[in-house]
């Protein structure tokens, strides 16, 4: 047995991992492993994670539930009250009333990381695999990890991957099980000479069968799009950027840093997309690929688990859910955590299907095109203010 065994590794403090190390308090011995630096303020070409950093009303809700709000230091102006959404092919394009918290996407992550104080941190450290350890009546995970250029191994009962959509241990879990649909997701800054203080959301199918975004952040703005993946990206992202200086976005100062950054970022548009982990035993280095109950085993959470709206890509509110779900579902103990983390996500898995219901009507140019000009629900803008 290695000397120190961990009740449960989380690899990802992202809002999922961060918020679970958090919940999880001091009842666990816990270990939150994420390669970014979260102990400190990010340094050029250091990992951060890309996002348009829009705290929506759900992910808001979820706060206020934790009995907890955001601090000043996360903020990030303007905040906005308004989505100009616009249809760039038939240039249709209504305003409609929606409460945003803007924020600043590494600072929030890094004020979340905070909170978790009984967490063991392994921060600007790379999770490289997981293996699991057969010792009789103690198996176990050992937890491969890279920090300063140096290999060290972790041992932990239960392996949380809270590691986004690029999960290492959604990968190990379901090698060729269904997934969910993965867009590169791309954004570039831009200084903001005349920022419309709106979100903007953009549709063209010759560009994404996805969306874009402008978010004025500070003095820049903020541009993004979710496209399909492949060597085409840049260059439907570049077809973008084209097109919306003819929609009054000023593009011509390009702010730092010049170039785009990207990641992934996936879509559950199918109710088997969503993975809530293993917790059978299995034979030493093989996993069996079924979900029944067992001591520790490997969960997910977050982006990682398929937690993310299908229809906006809103994935804030999913994250503190499902680490929320898991918590309670790990209150008990580590015995049969997987049952009660199922029962737990019922309604998070509800609120996913009801976001696909609404999917078409965003998605398809006919239906939303119609939805634009029916004004429905739409703001009027006063011209003269
Ligand atoms: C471009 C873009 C814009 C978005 N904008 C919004 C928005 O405005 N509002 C919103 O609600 N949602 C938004 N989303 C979705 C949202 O960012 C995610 O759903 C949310 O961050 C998921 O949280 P998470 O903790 O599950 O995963 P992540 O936030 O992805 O966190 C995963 C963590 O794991 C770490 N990690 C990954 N692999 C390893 C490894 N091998 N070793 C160590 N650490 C690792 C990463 O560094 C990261 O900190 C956006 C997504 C994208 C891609």
């Amino acid at each position: 047995m290695p000397s120190l065994l961990y009740d449960v590794a989380i690899l990802g403090a992202g809002p999922a991992g961060a918020t679970l190390a958090r919940l999880l308090g001091g009842k666990m011995r816990v270990l939150l492993v994420d390669r970014r630096p979260l102990d400190r303020d990010p340094a050029p070409g250091q990992p951060i994670k890309s996002c348009g950093g829009l705290v929506a009303p759900d992910a808001q809700q979820a706060i206020a539930q934790f009995g907890l709000g955001l601090p000043d230091s996360v903020l990030v102006g303007p905040q906005l009250f308004a989505v100009r959404t616009i249809d760039l092919p038939s240039r249709q394009e209504r305003f409609y009333q929606r409460f945003y918290i803007n924020v600043d996407r590494e600072r929030l992550d890094r004020w979340l990381a905070g909170l978790a104080t009984h967490a063991e941190p392994r921060f600007g450290c790379v999770a490289r695999g997981v293996e699991r350890i057969e010792t009789g009546a103690d198996a176990h995970y050992a937890i491969h990890l890279r920090q300063d250029g140096r290999d060290i191994v972790e041992h932990a009962r239960l392996v949380v991957g809270a590691d986004g959509a690029e999960s290492l241990v959604r990968r190990l879990l379901a090698p060729q099980g269904p997934a969910p649909r993965r867009y590169a997701a791309i954004q570039r800054w831009f200084e903001a000479r005349d920022p419309q203080p709106f979100f903007s959301a953009l549709f063209d199918p010759a560009v994404t069968d996805f969306y874009a975004w402008c978010i004025p952040k500070g003095d820049r703005l903020l541009v993004g799009a979710a496209l399909p993946p492949g060597r085409d990206a840049h260059a439907r992202f570049d077809r973008l950027l084209a097109e919306l200086p003819a929609f009054g976005y000023d593009l011509s100062h390009p702010a730092s840093p010049g170039r785009p950054e990207g990641c992934s970022l996936l879509r559950p548009l199918s109710p088997h997309d969503v993975r809530l982990g293993q917790a059978a035993p299995h034979e030493s280095g093989v996993l069996r690929a079924h979900d029944d109950g067992g001591e520790g085993g490997l969960a997910l959470v977050g982006e990682a688990a398929g937690f993310v709206s299908p229809s906006s890509a809103e994935g804030f509110s999913y994250a503190y859910r499902s680490a929320l779900a898991l918590s309670r579902a790990l209150a008990p103990g580590l015995d049969g955590w997987l049952p009660r983390y199922r029962a737990a996500t019922a309604d998070l898995r509800a609120n996913l299907a009801g976001k696909r219901l609404k999917t078409p009507v965003m998605y398809q140019p006919a239906l939303r095109r119609l939805a634009l000009r029916s004004g429905l629900k739409s703001l009027e803008i006063h011209e003269d203010c």
